[in-house]
């Protein structure tokens, strides 16, 4: 049980107190007086409003920031409340374009260890078991499966293999043509999944020839977690639809947001009875996520944590690849600071992450893989502190 949390640490209910790895929501560490401030200033001025009745201007404001980070063209922005509702609302926006334009489709191409989120339709997209849910699929769902291990992504073969795997996808066999591709361009809970260099914009071009939206989830890579401020700016791939989220608030507010090109925008502007995008919620666009969200970009931008994360992210990967092939650790690979241990099993990456626990760290795990993913704001002799840690929690258990 948590109760309180300063910089890159937390305390439980104990007194103890942990190093905080453990999440991408993490971007500038926890009790940041700046993002208090604002979130305190906007409660005491306008808390929120309901934007279906008015908008209000922090809303405003951060629609045109996100916007502004964006490729020029992404240039309208919907706010929702979290990853699922962004996704839930991609989707809808892709399959409504797609009808308003007279070319309507349904079916989605995706990964099959992807997540999307925990709702039916952002769910749906995901093959993973423990997701399996009790209703009709909405969708008609292609998923392609990543070769296993996940360090043969680093293989010469791998972009090729993955993009004519896409390419089969996006031909689908008989099957409606494609409405969209919804991918991470970073796999998170599928296991922390490190693509290989050209997939987003081999995919990007696969798209355009299968006359498929191409929708990136950024909900855990985008601002500053990968090195970039988006993880797309690795290759300079532009999208027509981002969703965004943990990183957007630091974890301060639930926010995202969905970015979609100027022309899908004008489509539905040009429909009398949908007119605008209109799949927000009660709460999307608060007041006080959006202050917490301004505040928040303030600082990724004036500290360049995103370029940080570049710098750290190397060092931390350096420090931890010599463990790569020893001690049931079956690989080491990561993006900026999110950085991923595979084990040769479960039980091992239970036993580590408790083991990191004991020693004042919390990491996050999925399955086999164990991730540290830190806030961005962490100094080198705090990371030399995880790195150690980790290692130590490493040497105890295998
Ligand atoms: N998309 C990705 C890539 C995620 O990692 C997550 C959450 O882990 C989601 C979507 C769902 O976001 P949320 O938990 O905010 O609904």
């Amino acid at each position: 049980m948590l109760v309180k949390g300063t910089g890159c640490y937390v305390t439980d209910q104990h007194g103890r107190e942990y190093l905080d790895a453990s999440s991408p929501n993490l971007t500038c560490g926890y009790a940041v007086p700046e993002v208090a401030h604002a979130v305190g200033e906007q409660a005491s001025r306008m808390h929120g409003y309901d934007l279906s009745v008015a908008s209000h201007d922090t809303a405003g404001a951060l629609a045109e920031r996100v916007a502004g980070l964006m490729p020029a063209d992404l240039s309208r922005t919907l706010l929702t409340n979290s990853g699922t509702e962004a996704v839930e609302a991609a989707l809808l926006i892709a399959g409504m374009y797609a009808g308003l334009r007279g070319d309507p489709r349904t079916r989605v191409v995706t990964f099959a260890t992807g997540y999307h989120g925990s709702t039916v339709l952002a769910r749906s997209l995901s093959g993973l078991a423990h997701l399996d849910h009790p209703f009709h699929q909405p969708m008609p769902v292609t998923r392609v499966t990543l070769p296993s291990p996940a360090r043969e992504m680093r293989s010469p073969e791998a972009l090729d293999m993955l993009l004519a795997a896409f390419r089969a996808a996006l031909a689908g066999d008989g099957q409606e043509p494609p409405l969209a591709v919804v991918v991470e361009p970073l796999i998170n809970v599928g296991g922390g999944v490190v693509l290989p260099p050209g997939f987003l914009s081999g995919l990007r071009r696969l798209c355009d020839e299968y006359g498929a939206l191409l929708i990136l989830d950024e909900v855990s890579t985008g601002y500053g977690r990968t090195g970039r401020m988006f993880a797309f700016e690795h290759e300079g791939v532009v999208a027509d639809i981002v969703v965004t989220s943990k990183g957007l608030a630091g974890g301060y507010a639930p926010i995202s947001a969905v970015s979609v090109r100027e022309s899908i925008y004008t489509a539905f502007g040009r429909d009398p009875f949908v007119g605008g995008l209109r799949f927000g919620q009660t709460t999307s666009g608060h007041g006080i996520a959006c202050a917490a969200a301004l505040a928040t970009l303030d600082l990724l931008v004036r500290d360049d944590l995103a370029g940080r994360a570049q710098r750290l992210g190397e060092v931390l990967m350096d420090a931890l690849r010599e463990l790569a092939g020893t001690r049931g650790v079956a690989d080491v690979r990561g993006m900026g600071l999110f950085v991923s241990l595979e084990f040769e099993d479960e039980t091992t990456a239970v036993a580590v992450v408790t083991a990191a626990q004991q020693r004042g760290l919390l990491l996050r795990r999925q399955g086999a893989v164990v991730m540290a993913v830190p806030p961005l704001t962490i100094d080198e002799t705090t990371l030399d502190l995880l790195v150690e840690r980790i290692r130590s929690a490493v040497r105890e258990v295998a």
